[in-house]
């Protein structure tokens, strides 16, 4: 059989397991996306199974995508039906099949994480509640983080003044989103964990459906998440997850490797299937992952080894500044391209934080060279794509309070903020949405506002039977936006950009087969939905696949999280700097370690650099500054210890190594600065010790000379300052009585 001729045994046994529960635990690079691909090809294959008899859950859109086109290539079915999918792309599918069970409107839509703020803030002027008091990125971590503990306002229980203002925030957010019709992501699977706890039958049905189900990256799955696969499993319910307990990278949110054991438990897991043998990388490469995740003490334990050469030594640069960082790695990207034949898509450079692809993207600009960011600023998050977006919702959903808020007078069209105001407050005292709060308006107000309405529904009736690509097309035009950026002189992109709009209109159509009428209900199997909902949906999920940047051959660029379950033949990790990669929030933190247990929040950073590195096949060049420019601030950095855990006989130092950390090791340094674990800062906590200089600002004493911050300890009047004076060595300093300065 074709199909599994590529397989080594050990994956081989994984791949044709009898329908049993099984976790494949392994490293990085050793297959496990493969065989989980090439499972469900051959359980299909074999007839164990029909393709709507399987469920997959992938991490991303691109990687479901890819898993659909693999098994597409290996069997001759349609792939279009099939489960496969993110956690919120299944829960989506699954909420749009049964809205009423579910107590939705048919055409409820999604809330990203913009669209949740300003539905927060939109709440808070109704209300009267103080911004600064109770920040809507506050609340909405707080909300997000009760969701995914599958806690309801009723179950949060709250034990000071504080935390219950939340709660009450939080039922008063959930009344608002249930009025207008919306779901934010967390609510798409608690929302569908419950219509499948409340609905027997319906759960029943799945249950039998869904004979085998398969979950990729399963380290990161939360307990919701968790929740959720068992509850779709049910008591016969098979289960294959694939994860590696040294890329969990989202314990931030709540992600637990516990999770890994518990299912070895609940699904009685027989045999945890290992795998080896690491096919991606370089014997170099995987010899510094293998060292430097060594360092983790948390772990479940495994070494990965490979067949392969050790290939080129890893380079590492020290640059004095980000824009000679940048001015490094276009330099060799044109080495690799032009004198050693690689393709600019076999290309990434990685960073770990958004802000710092600013400054590569601008010398790659400079130097004509193609190249397109995942994650950043996606597609669909560009503000005229959202006005446009906010239209078409606003066509489906007319209760869309938000979509309703961002275009009623966008383009202007003389509607004031008092007339929204006076709709709102009659919206509120009425319990009903904006748009249908017009009808009862009274006097001056209403003539603008019936205006906008009447535009609404003249664009519903004339779209009627028109393609999906037409339909929006026709709104772009007729809402009056691609007009008003015409007229913008600094507009031409995003004409341009709405414009791919309906590009991209006609290729999700393409893709999805809907040839007919946009807003006409399809009966596809159980899947009930218009193809404009479907298209709104996919707006909102897409993670990060940028439209207008397809097609050419480019050099990829995004964070290390994005980059995860990803390859690439050359990777520069850059940025590798104190207080950076490790983030700043993480050192000298402990975290909760899922089991009851403190670890060291520095691990997750470990694991995350373990992630980076492992994503190159050939080549890898590693990379800091001595300064850079960030949030607007100059700041000045020690090189990051991860780059002095690695063993020296794989690496290569482009400029000299400079021997400039404490001779004993950041973890002793560690352990010193912070001897009792100290809980992460995180969302809603508020700080009680104050840092005047960031940890890697450059300071100077006039006795020392100067420095860079390290660490703080103590609080108050005892609060101490740890600076690292170079030649003059490492100091504590009482900051109340050190007279420094920023330099
Ligand atoms: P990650 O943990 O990064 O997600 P993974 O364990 O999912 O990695 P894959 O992406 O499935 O690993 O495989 C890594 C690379 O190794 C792929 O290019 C894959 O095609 C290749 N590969 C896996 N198994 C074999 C094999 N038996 N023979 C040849 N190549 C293989
Ligand atoms: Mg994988």
């Amino acid at each position: 059989m074709s199909l599994l001729e590529s397989l080594n045994p050990e994956q081989l046994a994984a791949v044709t397991l009898p329908r049993e529960s099984a976790l494949i635990l392994a490293g990085a690079g050793s297959g496990k996306t493969k065989v989980l691909t090439a499972r469900i090809a051959w359980l299909i294959q074999t007839g164990q199974v029909g393709p709507n008899g399987v469920l997959a859950v992938t991490f991303t859109n691109k990687a479901s995508k890819e898993m659909l086109h693999r098994i597409s290539t290996m069997l001759p079915i349609n792939t279009r039906s099939m489960w496969v999918g993110t956690f919120h792309g299944l829960c989506n599918r699954m909420l749009r099949a049964h809205w009423k069970e579910a107590g939705l409107p048919q055409a409820f839509q999604i809330l990203d994480m913009q669209d949740q703020l300003s539905a927060i803030k939109r709440m808070y002027k109704v209300l009267g509640i103080d911004a600064e008091k109770f920040p809507p990125k506050q609340l909405s971590y707080f909300i997000g983080s009760a969701k995914d503990q599958g806690l309801r306002p009723k179950d949060v229980e709250a034990h000071d003044e504080y935390h219950r203002m939340m709660v009450r925030l939080y039922e008063a957010y959930e009344a608002q989103c249930q009025r207008e019709g919306v779901v934010d992501f967390a609510e798409l699977l608690l929302r569908s964990f419950e219509l499948l706890g409340a609905n027997p039958a319906l759960r029943e049905h799945y249950q039998a459906r869904f004979k085998y189900i398969l979950v990729d990256e399963f380290q990161d799955t939360n307990n919701l998440q968790y929740n959720w696969l068992k509850r779709l499993a049910g008591p016969q319910g098979c289960i294959f997850a694939v994860g590696d307990d040294d890329q969990s990278i989202y314990a931030f949110r709540g992600a637990r490797v516990a999770n890994m054991v518990q299912f070895e438990n609940d699904f009685a897991v027989q045999n945890r299937i290992k795998l080896e043998q690491n096919y991606r990388s370089v014997g170099n490469v995987l010899k510094a992952a293998n060292v430097l995740i060594g360092h983790n003490k948390a772990r479940l334990g495994k070494e990965l080894w490979t067949e392969a050469g050790e290939g080129e030594a890893i380079r590492v640069y020290e640059a004095t500044s980000d824009q000679d960082e940048a001015a490094f790695i276009i330099d060799r990207i044109k080495k690799l391209v032009l004198e050693e034949g690689f393709s600019r898509s076999d290309i990434a450079i990685l960073y770990r934080s958004n802000a710092q692809s600013r400054v590569v993207e601008q010398a790659l600009f400079n130097a004509g060279m193609p190249y397109r960011v995942y994650g950043g600023l996606r597609f669909f998050e560009r503000a005229e794509i959202k006005h446009a977006l906010a239209y078409l919702r606003l066509m489906d959903n007319a209760d869309d309070d938000n979509s309703f808020s961002r275009v009623v007078n966008f383009p202007a069209r003389g509607i004031g903020a008092r007339s929204v105001e006076q709709l709102q407050d009659l919206a509120t005292s009425q319990v009903t949405s904006l748009y249908r709060a017009i009808h009862r308006l009274e006097g001056r107000a209403q003539a603008g506002l019936k205006k906008f309405a009447d535009l609404i529904e003249r664009m519903r009736f004339e779209t009627r039977g028109l393609s999906l690509a037409d339909l929006v097309d026709k709104v772009i035009n007729e809402s009056g936006l691609v007009a008003h950026f015409q007229a913008d002189k600094d507009g031409e992109d995003r004409v341009e950009n709405l414009k791919e709009l309906v590009n991209a209109a006609a290729s999700f159509a393409i893709a999805e087969g809907y040839y007919q009428d946009a807003a006409a209900t399809m009966v596809d199997e159980e899947k009930l939905i218009t193809p404009l909902a479907d298209f709104l949906s996919h707006a909102s999920l897409e993670a990060g696949d940028n439209a207008a940047a397809a097609g050419q051959e480019a050099i990829q660029l995004m964070t290390a999280h994005a980059a995860k379950g990803l390859e690439f033949k050359c990777v520069f990790v850059t940025g590798l700097e104190e207080g950076l990669f490790p983030h700043e929030n993480s050192i000298g933190n402990s975290v909760e370690g899922g089991d009851g247990t403190s670890v060291e929040a520095v691990e997750e950073e470990r694991r995350l650099m373990y992630v980076a590195i492992t994503r190159a096949r050939e080549q890898l060049f590693l990379s800091h500054a001595q300064q850079r420019m960030l949030h607007g601030q100059i700041r000045y950095h020690l090189r990051s210890r991860f780059l002095d855990e690695l063993p020296e006989d794989v690496l290569k130092w482009l400029t000299p190594k400079r021997a400039h950390i404490a001779s004993q090791g950041w973890d002793a340094l560690d352990s010193k600065v912070w001897g009792q674990s100290k809980t992460l800062n995180v969302g809603y906590s508020n700080k009680t010790t104050k840092r005047p200089y960031d940890i890697g600002t450059g300071v100077s004493h006039a006795k020392f000379g100067n420095g860079v911050v390290v660490a703080y300890e103590g609080e108050g009047d005892d609060q101490r300052i740890q600076i690292n004076f170079g030649r003059q060595g490492m100091k504590w300093l009482m900051l109340s009585l050190a007279k420094l300065e920023k330099f």
